[in-house]
């Protein structure tokens, strides 16, 4: 169990932020991974609204988004899906998702933000990127073959700018992306094997990607 100085309980969770567009294997071992390694009481996917970052790009609606990740991560009692960014009004912002999740788990809380190595790579242009950095860990799924020593540098450079706490994990299965995942269906080639099957089925029935 984690325990503060005082000697309290202390929770320990893991967001897994992502736009899920769609949600793969590679995503599922890189959250059961973190969850381990770092004794996470869970790791809440939190699948993004209205990205700052993607206002000219194409992304799939929210709700299918939502209902992807949903049935990607329901055999796994350590997993849970939010839907605070995807039902909130206009941008959403890191920062602001882990104000409210503070609020929601109490201040004490421990949390780690999991996302994609190249996404954290950009965290200095983030919105409040200093107090977001205060607020919790960074957890950095890094895909076999990143540049380590390239990555390396510019965490440690990252890390030592902003006091910020920046971990890097490296998974293999994270070869699978969801842009290859995308162009394969425009194309015609297979996915399987790639996703859990209840979402490839949910792709063909809603005939998402077809037309990328
Ligand atoms: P992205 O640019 O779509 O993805 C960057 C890379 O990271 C891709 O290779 C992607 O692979 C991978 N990736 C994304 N999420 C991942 C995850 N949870 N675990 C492992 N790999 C992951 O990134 P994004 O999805 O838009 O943004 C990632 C997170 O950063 C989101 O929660 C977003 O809200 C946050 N963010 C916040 C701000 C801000 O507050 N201003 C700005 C940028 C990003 P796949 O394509 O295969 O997923």
């Amino acid at each position: 169990m984690n325990r503060d100085r005082e000697g309290n309980k202390k929770i320990r969770i893991g967001i897994m932020g992502g736009t899920f567009d769609p949600i793969h294997y590679g995503h599922l071992v890189a959250a059961e991974a973190a969850r381990v390694e770092f004794c996470l009481e869970k790791v809440v996917f939190m699948p993004v609204g209205r990205p700052p970052h993607k206002q000219q790009q194409n992304i799939t609606e929210p709700e299918h988004r939502y209902h992807m990740t949903v049935l990607a991560t329901s055999s796994n009692s350590g997993f849970e899906v939010s839907r605070l960014e995807i039902d909130k009004e206009g941008l959403t912002h890191t920062f602001d998702t882990i104000i409210d999740l503070k609020r929601i788990y109490g201040e004490g809380t421990d949390i780690y933000f999991i996302t994609g190595a190249d996404a954290v790579l950009e965290l200095p242009t983030w919105h409040r990127v200093k107090e977001l950095m205060a607020l919790c860990k960074f957890i950095a799924v890094a895909r076999p073959g990143f540049d380590d020593l390239h990555l390396e540098q510019k965490m440690a450079e990252i890390s030592s700018k902003y006091n910020a706490d920046i971990i890097c994990i490296e998974i293999p299965l994270l070869a699978i992306s969801s842009t290859d995942i995308r162009n394969r269906i425009k194309n015609g080639r297979p996915i399987k094997y790639l996703l859990p099957e209840a979402v490839e089925m949910y792709i063909k029935e809603k005939g998402l990607y077809r037309e990328w």
